[in-house]
């Protein structure tokens, strides 16, 4: 199958972050041509009056949330724990399969095309994943046990996901725990060991706010980061989402195990989690930055375009410096950085030859996308926030989205399918 995306913008994010007027070629799911493509594709797709973009990816998120969206709000993070923990224990395989498609569609028509999941049930959510045609890393949560609503054993569960979901196109099973305040030692190690076993990497939650960091601190003598380095935790290619309050020792030794970031700004300013995530000592320190928008409750979207906005003015405004995270950073973050944070830099988050064909193609006659041009095509999608202007999404070569309708779901259907399960879930939880 080949399809060539005709006279857009095309926002390649090579290593020369190239911006040029041109086509992309897709061919059997990959970009096989990058400017002016002589080919005779079965189909043209007219992408003129257009910015043509690698699909974002959203590093942390725990999509079956999105069913709970707008549940506790304006609340601090004990009562916000309490409400959603209360909520989720109530909840069927099935509500955490509709929040599931219900995200995914969200981030498919959004501009997101990689999504990093922590959850249960990650054999659930692979269906939704895989039923909307998105790509998901789907980490299927450990923690002790004593502090689980999961059937059986956290751990074999996990391994037990990765063993049924290995070799799949778009889901890619990886292993999760939840954080140090409910994983001991013992459990985390048990995490690492079965992603070196399984040739994965570990997703986790660090350090996002400061209760959590100075009650670990009295209970091991350490901060989060410090300890798990202690440990032999600590391994390359992990990511750990939030990072809000580390030392500036932390960031080093982040760096030097070789640990991703994912900022996610939203989420820590709604719950109002006290500080910002060192993010210019980060870059200072070669940390590898991605961002995330965390889950539908905390947020309560999963608005890529939103993220990259929100991370640049909170650096800004928390700095004092205008220059702190410019635009085409941001794009960095949620594209080419994400990519390596996933291990997936030869595969994903950039318009070349040769990387999986996935791309979002943006309808710039909108009045809030006007002016655009080579110049301007990376702070229009930075900072005029156009989701709302994303006309199509392809994964893997294949259309999602296709002039704004859902290629393989009926929407509507769901949709009102969807608002029946969250209003029986919240009845059901009082
Ligand atoms: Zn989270």
């Amino acid at each position: 199958m080949s399809i060539l995306v005709k006279g857009g913008l095309v926002v390649t994010q090579n290593w020369k972050r190239e911006v040029l007027r041109g086509d992309v070629l897709v061919e059997d799911g990959k970009i096989a041509a990058v400017g002016h493509a002589k080919a005779r594709p079965e189909e043209t797709v007219d992408a003129s009056g257009c910015i043509v973009m690698p699909g974002l990816i959203n590093c942390h998120t725990h999509v079956a949330m999105a069913l709970m969206r707008s549940v506790a709000d304006d609340v601090k993070l004990d009562k916000f724990l309490d409400k959603t923990f209360a909520i989720d224990a109530k909840r069927t395989p099935e509500d955490i399969e509709v929040g599931a498609t219900l995200g995914c569609l969200e981030m498919a028509r959004s501009g997101t095309t990689t999504f990093v999941d922590l959850y249960y049930s990650e054999d659930v959510i692979a269906k939704s994943v895989e039923q909307v045609g998105l790509r998901g890393y789907l980490g299927w949560t450990v923690l002790d046990e004593k502090f689980t609503t999961q059937k059986g054993n956290p751990i074999n569960n996990c391994e037990n996901f990765i063993k049924a979901h290995r070799g799949r196109a778009l889901v890619k099973p990886i292993v999760a725990a939840q954080g140090v305040y409910v994983c001991s030692d013992e459990t985390l190690m048990q995490a690492k060991d079965l992603a070196e076993k399984e040739k994965t990497f570990c997703h986790y939650h660090l350090s996002e706010t400061r209760p959590e960091v100075y009650e670990y601190l009295k209970k091991t003598g350490k901060r989060p980061a410090e300890h798990l380095a202690d440990i032999g935790f600590l391994s390359k290619g992990d990511l750990a989402a939030h990072c809000v309050w580390l030392t500036i020792n932390e960031v080093r030794t982040l760096a030097k195990a070789g640990v991703s970031a994912v900022h996610c700004p939203t989420s820590n300013m709604k719950l109002a989690s006290g500080g910002v995530a060192p993010l210019p000592e980060m870059f200072n320190e070669n940390v590898n930055v991605s961002l995330g928008t965390d889950g539908c409750s905390s947020n309560n979207g999963l608005d890529m375009f939103l993220e990259m906005k929100f991370a640049s003015l909170l650096q800004k405004s928390s700095r004092w410096d205008a220059a702190v995270l410019p635009a085409q950073k941001c794009l960095d973050l949620a594209t080419v950085d994400a990519a390596k944070a996933l291990g997936a830099e030869k595969e994903l988050g950039s318009i070349e030859v040769g990387k999986k064909a996935d791309l979002v193609i943006l309808d710039c006659m909108r009045p809030s996308m006007i002016p655009v041009s080579l110049e301007s095509a990376v702070a229009n999608i930075v900072y005029a926030s156009p989701s709302h202007a994303v006309r199509d999404t392809i994964v893997d070569g294949k259309f999602i989205l296709r002039d704004r309708k859902m290629v393989n779901i009926d929407e509507r259907a769901f949709l009102v399918k969807a608002e029946n399960s969250a209003t029986d879930l919240l009845r059901r939880t009082g």
